[in-house]
């Protein structure tokens, strides 16, 4: 049998193996979300082509190579998100939740989409964590999105992880190193990759951003040569005040950070603070998330000028590291009922009434006692009801915990207390751990 299609190049499916590891990092972060005060929001998948081509840059790579861009048959032209932020604050202004409160908490989480070259860790449909903190301009702002970021990865029991952190300052004092890169590359052009020989030509900041070899050992042989200014020497004061303020606030909530020149991110929208964070069980390259401040971005949009600061966490890369590292979701007590002929009516009854608390299986095909023994044993299921006929007829079932290796036989109707009383239990035991 030859099978006719197969998933999209870049995209995966995700077996039901694997979706409770991402339920419970999803759940997980959730609840670190509510505790920080977070609000959910969902935008659509795909918005006005315009939206992301005008906030993230058209000299951007995600715009140039990577856009999902497309024309619907009523002629717009649309594209799948790239990323969250410029739908999350198309939607803000919309929606007009800047004129209810000053400062807004935003989160989503979801699919984005990127034509890009995929790999392991690297898709064209990934999954993303994202997060909003719109209206404040303080360095308190800043400093809650990293310390938010590290929890995040501590709920999901990272404790290995590195912050990179830096000043981009503001567009105009970009400008101005953007030159005096120019005029430091321009004597090494032909050592620079092509992609950035174009890049010394549209944004010259983007070559340190490279991922290409042959940049890499260029900027390694100019920051050795002290021939390699920094971003942070070019700041004006108001934001090297902002970054001191920062990297106080980071030491004073116990955030362990590095200074990173070479980081300058992706997007044209950020201003001041820049982040990333990199777990050490990874290739130095893959960035597990990263985020910065993008006060000019809601302007940019049409609305009165706003600061805020964000980020987004690869989730499919965290769940990578998380299924490297062993770890499983715990799953709850499963519960098998096996008939006999004469209780398959029964046993289809009972199912449904536990089902309402309890993970319940049951066999749908008529199979011998037999059978459907050898399949309880094999599913792993912790507890056994087996529905005798005689038993039954006494209104009785036995039960069989595995764990404890115990049989009971108990009247029918004594059934759920029973197995509420057995999981409960255990529930105790874990907590007192
Ligand atoms: P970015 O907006 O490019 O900083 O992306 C934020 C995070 O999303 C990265 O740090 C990665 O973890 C993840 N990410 C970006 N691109 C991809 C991709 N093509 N496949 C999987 N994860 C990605």
């Amino acid at each position: 049998m030859s099978v006719k299609h197969q998933a999209p190049r870049g995209t995966r499916d995700l077996l039901p193996d694997e979706t409770p590891l991402w339920r419970w990092a999803e759940a997980a972060a959730r609840g670190v979300l509510e505790r920080y005060g977070y609000g959910e929001i969902r935008t659509p998948m795909f918005e006005d082509y315009e939206l992301f081509a005008r906030t993230a840059g058209e000299s951007s790579d995600v715009v140039q190579k990577e856009m999902y861009r497309f024309t619907d048959l009523g002629e717009r032209q649309l594209a799948l998100r790239p990323e969250f932020t410029a739908g999350v604050m198309r939607a803000w202004l919309e929606s007009g939740l800047g004129g209810r409160a000053r400062v807004h908490r935003l989160w989503s989480a979801g699919p984005v989409f990127r034509y890009g070259r995929p790999a392991k860790g690297r898709y064209r449909q990934f999954s993303q964590l994202n997060c909003e903190l719109v209206g404040s301009a303080a360095p308190g702002a800043d400093v809650e999105m990293i310390t938010l970021f590290v929890d995040l990865y501590e709920a999901w029991g990272f404790r290995d992880l590195i912050v990179l952190v830096n000043s981009v300052g503001q567009p105009a004092s970009r400008r101005a190193y953007g030159e005096r890169l120019r005029e430091v590359f321009a004597p090494h052009r032909e050592a620079l990759s092509a992609d950035s020989q174009q890049r010394l030509e549209t944004n010259p900041m983007r070559i340190l951003d490279t991922k290409d070899e042959k940049d890499l050992a260029l900027l390694a042989t100019l920051r050795a040569n002290n021939a390699l200014p920094t971003l942070l020497d070019s700041i004006d004061e108001a934001d090297r005040a902002h970054w001191d303020a920062v990297l106080a606030g980071l030491e004073a909530a116990g955030v362990r950070y590095e200074v990173d020149h070479g980081l300058v991110r992706g997007l044209d929208y950020y201003t001041r603070t820049a982040f990333e964070v990199h777990d050490r069980s990874l290739a130095s390259q893959s960035a597990l998330g990263g985020g910065g401040r993008y006060d000019g971005l809601i302007e940019m949009l049409g609305g009165a000028p706003t600061p805020g600061v964000g980020f987004a966490i690869g989730m499919d890369r965290t769940l990578l590291v998380l299924q490297q590292r062993g770890i499983q979701a715990a799953s709850g007590d499963v519960v098998c009922l096996v008939a006999m002929e004469g209780t398959r009516a029964a046993a289809t009854a009972l199912a449904r009434e536990l089902r309402r608390e309890f993970t319940v299986e049951c066999d749908v095909e008529a199979r011998g006692f037999s059978a459907q023994m050898k399949t309880a044993g094999k599913s792993g299921a912790r507890f056994l009801v087996i529905l005798g006929e005689d038993e039954w007829a006494r209104g009785e079932v036995a039960l069989k915990d595995s764990r404890t290796g115990t049989q009971q036989t108990l009247a029918r109707i004594g059934l759920a207390d029973a197995l509420r009383a057995l999981t409960q239990e255990t529930w105790k035991q874990g907590e007192a751990l």
